[in-house]
């Protein structure tokens, strides 16, 4: 099952996200951080660092 990474709109805009992703996915829009889903590769590094538990992971099917 591959795993899908998403902020939802409990980010605080910490920016934790933004400097520990290696693909540099993320970019902040409507006062809040999303993944460029065609850069990331769920490492899941974004999902560790983050302190408001923001980022939740998706299974999908594929
Ligand atoms: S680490 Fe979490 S709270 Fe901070 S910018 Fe990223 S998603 Fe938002
Ligand atoms: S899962 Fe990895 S590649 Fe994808 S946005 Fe998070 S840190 Fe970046």
């Amino acid at each position: 099952m591959k795993k899908k990474f998403i902020i939802d709109n409990g980010c605080k805009l910490c920016d934790a996200c933004y400097w520990a992703c290696p693909q540099k996915a993320i970019y902040v829009e409507n006062d809040q951080c999303h993944i460029d889903q065609e850069k990331c590769i769920n490492c899941g590094i974004c999902y560790q660092n983050c302190a408001n538990e923001a980022i939740s992971i998706y299974e999908i099917k594929k």
